[in-house]
């Protein structure tokens, strides 16, 4: 009666909750507000269901290459996944696997360390300054590859083009990889050093700038080398990670640049709006260059403040943990929303008595 003895355990992630009920304001997983690109919608539309008989295309390449095309590379440079959770994932497996520790921030996408524990990756969490930046410098030490997001999560914090460099750069004999989740909201992206750097992987989602969360698309871009190493991988794990209608809707809706630029500028718009709001409600905040804010509420504790506005049915995302225990994690939403959260956040800091 041994055999849990050998079996693999591990503590999952927690991703943010996803209520069954309507009517709520969902502020907590970082999702799009605005519906995905009208190209995507034709896209399903034309869908012809007999082709579900049919296996994918292994190698989705017209997703594939529509992705290449947008972004200026070749096709034999993109890798795609089942969101950029399977992406990064795949990631780890493929390229850290020396006995150093593989680098990330101490405060970041809290998914980084679950994967290396599951593939038992030693890692070393590197402390944020005080402000929560990066400093290219204690990324400089033997590694057994790096890892961290721009805008990092859930701080919101954009680093220069300049800081990434410094650290591929000085890291030849590892895999860098720069998850840009967010980079659509105001942020430049590294992908042109990619042609510079053999060793550098950047990866990228349909999950917040283009408003497919519920499709599960990913990517990565970077050298030939490196998304042959990770298409090894991943035709050793599982051919067809990507169906059929995922294929054609993605496909339609990357090369859509307009709508996104036009969605992610509504977006920007209103988290500048909602630091302004958010400031005279007495929050503090690094300054954020997503799509949201990570902020620290004065007038009463932030857990305090998360239960209240669940009572009043707008969800935002909260850990109860050292540090990041004093912020509130808040999605920007559409306008409406927005002014729905700074009404609920004055009847709260009324009952509260400040
Ligand atoms: C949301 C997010 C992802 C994962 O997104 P997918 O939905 O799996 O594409 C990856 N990294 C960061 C930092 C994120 O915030």
């Amino acid at each position: 009666m041994n055999w849990e003895n050998k079996v693999r355990k591990v503590v999952p992630y927690t991703p943010g909750e996803q209520p069954k009920i309507g009517g709520i304001i969902k502020l907590n997983t970082n999702e799009n507000p605005y519906p995905p690109s009208p190209a995507a919608k034709a896209a399903l539309e034309a869908f012809d269901t007999d082709e579900m008989r049919l296996y994918p295309a292994p190698d989705a390449s017209e997703l594939v290459d529509a992705i290449a095309e947008t972004y200026g590379v070749k096709s034999s440079q993109v890798f795609v996944g089942v969101g950029s959770d399977d992406v990064i994932s795949m990631a780890f497996m493929t390229f850290f696997n020396s006995g150093e520790p593989v680098l990330f921030p101490d405060i970041t996408y809290s998914f980084y360390d679950v994967w290396a524990d599951v593939y038992r990756i030693p890692y070393r969490q590197i402390p944020l300054t005080a402000d929560f930046r990066i400093n290219a410098d204690d990324y400089i030490q033997p590694n057994g590859g790096i890892i961290f997001p721009n805008p990092n999560a859930p701080t919101g914090v954009l680093e220069s083009v300049d800081t990434i460099e410094k650290i591929v750069k000085a890291n030849p004999d590892s895999v860098v990889i720069i998850d840009e989740a967010y980079i659509d909201f105001g942020g430049t992206s590294v992908l042109p050093l990619t042609a510079k750097y053999e060793n550098l992987l950047v990866v990228q989602t349909f999950s917040k700038s283009r408003n497919m969360a519920g499709m599960r698309i990913g990517f990565a871009i970077g050298s030939e080398k490196l998304i042959k190493y990770m298409n090894d991988v991943k035709f050793s794990v599982n051919s067809y990670t990507m169906n059929r209608v995922t294929i054609k809707c993605g496909a339609a809706a990357v090369r859509d640049r307009e709508y996104l630029a036009q969605t992610s500028g509504k977006i920007i718009a209103t988290r500048e709006t909602a630091k302004k709001e958010l400031a005279k409600r007495g929050f503090t905040f690094p300054d954020s260059m997503s799509n949201f804010i990570f902020a620290k509420p004065s007038k009463a504790p932030a857990k305090t403040v998360f239960e209240k506005l669940k009572e009043r049915r707008i969800f935002v995302r909260y850990w109860d943990k050292p540090v990041i225990g004093d912020y509130l994690r808040i999605t920007i939403g559409t306008d409406d929303e927005m002014n729905a959260l700074y009404r609920a956040l004055d009847e709260i800091f009324e009952e509260e008595g400040k």
